[in-house]
């Protein structure tokens, strides 16, 4: 009986407890109004001492609310008296901190938590607290940087917030779209993006970033008094420089000879010295030149034949205006890097699998301290790298079994031809999910980097949402942008979008390469046809916004790479159908007047909205216009 007593006094403290719970779970899990109809008791709680991340997170928080609500909540310090409405910025001094775990949210991990009738908002101690709030403002108030000077910020009197409890790790550690208008801070900030270079606000962590062999040996003061440094092949060294292969300096001809004890000093030794002046810097780059000229001398290719995983007619690649190239040139390289890591415990080396490099090697493992920066230039962009180029995923697998030490250097843009339509918007989620998929850590997505191209802020906003969460529904982020930024034409734009992409399918057209040219796509996704629907749906588009510049404006320019398309098929066609130059009534070859006024149309609508190149390299909008009036006078003689 006694014992039962006990059990039953037992249970009813377990019973007690259990609803004690319950209450609290439930009380923790009450949707929370922090503004009602204008008016909120809330503060926003700071740390007395707050770190500046801290500070910009909390008044960020307090201006867009203000925006949103026209309240402004007081800012107060941890050290006053806590009340029951308050949204906790940072690590402040309050119980519910207890709930978070730091180590988990390291440097950019987020928690957006309510608790009774507080809000949370913190996270890691680099950029976590602002990332939150940014996170905060985005997702559950609705919130929209679309551009560097396009915010939306929805009108609401009351902010009532559903139970939240929402922590997130980055998937990749850094996360770069190489997009010209993207390094204003507070887009960086809201994206949570990072600049190799340094642009925008925060200082990198990167000392050196890529094709580094020439700065750390370099072939001005060595190449005369010490040719055997340099790679060696067609029976001799080759230790000079060439012009650069945009015309705009010069570089090396070659590589290092690897395998030259001499070389490892020298390269190590300078590295030293440009570590000694930024020792805040983490990642220093080691790699390759921009060439694929590297050392075949006897001890170099002894390694690499040592460490091929592939027989050299396995992995023949090629790309931009090089011949040929086997891919199997890792093994001194690699040799070599895990010989300077090891001299740097401290840093990370980083190094190129690029071209020559690309493919892993089998029998020899990166060091720990070895960044493996993989590039999938060769890759065309039709279809997912899954579907449309099956040898850069075998190598990038290969490499994920040997590291989890990788940045994918992938590109989105045709470099040759900036404001060419380049229809890739549908292969961008599945390749940054399956680089996730792949132990890949960091990504730079190679954009447009000059101002203006094809679909720039579009194609930027998508990669920089994709870079935080590849799962994100693509679809409805594409189109709430298209909505948002060209408003009544809106429809137009999905059409075209729509068009273009569902006639780019590999089997229609050609490869759709990085280097190309909108002539390769003049019978697929440029056809004749194709070409003349695609302007009457700019037409309607155009009319629809014509009394909202600001709309129109946008307009404009998503339809420039229809017009470029059209002069670049008619120059190359000539006098011949789609040519640029027609006969005339005396039967001598004019200047077509559509092509012409195309031009005209093409040239101003860029010089107007600051396009700055229709080239990566080269060419000025106004130097298009010269050349093109150069080529027609030409064709009229
Ligand atoms: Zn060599």
């Amino acid at each position: 009986m006694a014992e039962k007593l006990i059990n039953y006094r037992n249970m009813k403290q377990v019973f007690q407890l259990t609803l004690l719970l319950l209450v609290c779970g439930m009380l923790s899990a009450q949707p929370l109004t922090l503004i009602k109809k204008g008016k909120s008791d809330y503060h926003i709680v700071l740390p007395e001492k707050a770190t500046v991340i801290e500070i910009q997170a909390a008044k960020v928080l307090q201006d867009y609310l203000f925006r949103i609500t026209g309240v402004s909540l007081p800012l107060v310090a941890d050290n006053a008296t806590a009340s029951p409405e308050e949204i906790l910025v940072g690590r402040v001094n309050r119980p519910e901190q207890g709930q978070v775990d730091y180590n988990q949210l390291k440097e950019d991990g987020l928690l957006i938590k309510t608790n009774n009738r507080k809000l949370i908002l913190t996270g890691g101690d680099k950029k976590g607290v602002i990332y939150s709030v940014y996170t905060f403002l985005d997702k559950y108030l609705g919130c929209r940087k679309y551009t560097s000077d396009f915010t939306y910020v929805p009108k609401q009197r009351t902010i009532r917030l559903p139970f939240i409890d929402d922590m997130q790790l980055p998937v990749f550690t850094f996360r770069e779209t190489y997009y010209h208008d993207v390094y204003d801070p507070e887009y960086m900030d809201w994206h949570k993006l990072h600049s190799f270079e340094g642009r925008g606000s925060d200082k990198t962590k990167w000392g050196y970033w890529v094709h580094t062999f020439h700065a750390l040996l370099d072939p001005k003061v060595y190449g005369a008094s010490h040719p055997e440094y340099f790679s060696y092949y067609d029976g001799k060294r080759h230790a000079g420089l060439i012009s650069s292969w945009d015309g705009g300096g010069t570089q090396p001809e070659a590589q290092l000879c690897l395998t030259n004890p001499d070389v490892l000093e020298i390269v190590c030794d300078n590295l030293k010295k440009a570590i000694d002046k930024n020792p805040g810097a983490l990642y220093w780059s080691v790699s390759q030149n921009d060439n694929v000229n590297y050392c075949r001398c006897e001890n170099c290719a002894a390694l690499d034949s040592q460490y091929a995983a592939y027989k050299p007619e396995e992995k023949n690649l090629a790309t931009h205006g090089t011949s040929g190239y086997t891919a199997l040139g890792m093994g001194s390289l690699l040799t070599f890097v895990n010989k300077v890591a090891e001299r740097f415990p401290d840093k990370i080396i980083s190094t190129l699998a690029y071209q020559y490099s690309r493919t892993p090697p089998k029998g020899i493992v990166p060091r720990k301290n070895v960044n493996i920066m993989l590039c999938s230039i060769e890759s065309s962009r039709n279809d997912p790298m899954t579907v449309g180029d099956k040898a850069f995923c075998e190598d990038l697998v290969g490499w994920g079994k040997l590291t989890n030490n990788i940045l994918v250097w992938d590109y989105v843009i045709r470099f040759s031809h900036l404001l060419a339509p380049f229809p890739n918007l549908r292969v961008l989620q599945p390749n940054i999910q399956f680089l996730r998929d792949n132990n890949v850590t960091a990504l730079f997505e190679q954009g447009n980097i000059q101002s203006g191209g094809d679909f720039a802020p579009l194609r930027s906003y998508l990669i920089a949402r994709l870079l935080w969460n590849p799962d994100i529904d693509i679809e409805k982020e594409k189109n709430e942008f298209i909505d948002a930024y060209y408003g009544p034409a809106a429809a137009e734009i999905k059409e075209y979008i729509r068009l273009l992409h569902d006639n780019n399918r590999s089997g229609q057209g050609v490869r759709m390469s990085i280097f190309g040219s909108p002539v390769q796509e003049k019978e697929s996704f440029l056809s004749v046809d194709l070409i003349e629907r695609y302007n009457r749906i700019f037409d309607r588009g155009e009319k629809k916004v014509k009394n909202k510049p600001g709309y129109h404006v946008r307009v404009k320019s998503a339809r420039l790479p229809v017009y470029y398309a059209m002069l670049e098929i008619a120059k190359e066609a000539k006098a011949g159908n789609r040519g640029a130059l027609i006969k005339g009534t005396d039967g001598s070859l004019v200047p077509d007047p559509e092509i012409v006024s195309v031009l005209y149309e093409f040239v101003y609508h860029c010089v107007r909205t600051k396009v700055s190149r229709t080239s990566e390299w080269h060419t000025t909008p106004k130097e298009y216009l010269e050349k093109y009036r150069a080529f027609l006078a030409e064709g009229t003689k």
